[in-house]
Order: structure tokens, then C-alpha cells, then sequence
């Protein structure tokens, strides 16, 4: 049986709000190789540099390439500048964590924050992957097959975002189409974007209004 957990609930509407996976049939496989390789190097603090700017696409392919049969979730940072409708990416941090949680290191949180605020067209990309180990229970198996195989954020992902992305530089950014913090999911061989907040605390509000109305 499905449990009837708001989160879960939550998770399921804003993954059907949100746009389709990204599609990787035209990709490069060389760049998507050196995508691989320094993903593999950038596990320090400093992190990996690229000689030559890779693009946003190859990059999320070289994450979903490297982390689509591993048993636990990464988190794959890349520091980069918006370029047309992509980004040009100089150079990523690495870090791998356990089977359901990988959490963001000091570092890299204020490295995001730092990198995202110092030009107006700094963009940063984050993204993360959630293992498909079998070991899920039915139910979620059954609703996935009706999302198709969608990939689905949970709360603590959009918490993370709603930190980076919902700040006052980050809704001045996203209102004049410049640099931005976006986030990307990898899941069942897709990657997909995911840019809502958490819906639960804003239902929260109106129901909290709308309790003050009845009242007065
Ligand atoms: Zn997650």
C-alpha cells in the first residue's frame, strides 16, 4: 500500500510541474570522457579545473554517465559563467555520500554562494543523483512506472534550493535571465531539472490565513 505521506505527495506534484528530462542524443563523447575523468579528480577541496570551458549539457551527462550504476547518491558541483542559454563550465567539486543522503560540506556551500554572487552572469550547476537499487518498495516502483521513470526531488532537495536559489540575488537573477544557482536530479538514466520550492510550508501559510479569516 502507498502511504499517504504529504511529502511524498508533495514530491510527486511539483516533479509533474516541472519541465522534461534533458536530451542527450546530440552530445560529444569526448567532452563528456573529460567530464568523467575530472569528476573523478574533484574530491578535494580545490576541486578540478577544466583547460577548456565544458558546456552545461555535457556536464550532466558526464554526471549521469558517472553516477547511473552507483549504489549511493554524489552531489557534482560545477562553477561556470551563463553562456547564451548554457553554461561554460571552468571547474567542479566532488562529493560522494551513502545509498539515501549525501550532505553539502561547509566548503562547497559558501563556494556556491561565493561564486554566484561576485558577477552577474556567474552561474553555478548542482547536481545529484538518487540510486535506483531495487530495494524500494513496491508501491514506489508502481507510481514511478506511471511518472515514467520521472526523476522526483524530495522535500530536502527543494529545502537546499529554496537556500540558494530563493535569496534576494537569486530572484534578481532569475527575474533578468542572469547568472543562477540551478539544480539538476539524476535518476533511472534521466536528469531533469528541478526549480520549485517546497510547496508544504506555503499551504501551511494559506491555511494559517485562511484559519485568521474564519476567526475574525
Ligand atoms: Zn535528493
Amino acid at each position: 500500500m502507498m502511504p499517504a505521506d504529504p511529502k511524498l505527495i508533495e514530491a510527486i506534484i511539483l516533479a509533474c510541474l516541472e519541465r522534461n528530462p534533458i536530451d542527450f542524443r546530440k552530445v560529444d563523447d569526448a567532452e563528456v570522457k573529460k567530464v568523467q575523468t575530472a569528476i573523478k579528480r574533484a574530491t578535494t577541496e580545490k576541486g578540478t579545473g577544466f583547460r577548456y570551458p565544458v558546456t552545461r549539457k555535457h556536464f550532466l551527462c558526464g554526471c549521469l554517465d558517472f553516477t547511473e550504476h552507483l549504489p549511493e547518491e554524489h552531489l557534482i558541483v560545477a562553477y561556470g559563467y551563463r553562456y547564451g542559454n548554457t553554461t561554460d563550465i571552468e571547474r567542479i567539486h566532488h562529493v560522494a555520500g551513502e545509498q539515501r543522503r549525501v550532505a553539502v560540506p561547509e566548503y562547497i556551500r559558501s563556494e556556491i554562494r561565493r561564486h554566484h554572487f561576485h558577477r552577474s552572469d556567474a552561474e553555478v550547476v548542482v547536481f545529484h543523483n538518487h540510486p535506483r537499487t531495487g530495494h524500494e518498495p513496491e508501491w514506489f516502483y508502481t507510481l514511478k512506472s506511471l511518472l515514467q521513470d520521472l526523476p522526483i526531488a524530495s522535500n530536502d532537495d527543494r529545502k537546499e534550493l529554496q537556500h540558494h536559489a530563493f535569496n534576494a540575488v537569486g530572484l534578481f537573477r532569475q527575474f533578468f535571465g542572469q547568472g543562477q544557482v540551478l539544480f539538476y536530479l539524476g535518476e533511472s538514466g534521466f536528469v531533469k531539472e528541478f526549480r520549485l520550492p517546497p510547496l508544504l510550508p506555503f499551504l501551511d501559510q494559506l491555511n494559517r490565513l485562511s484559519v485568521q479569516q474564519v476567526v475574525k
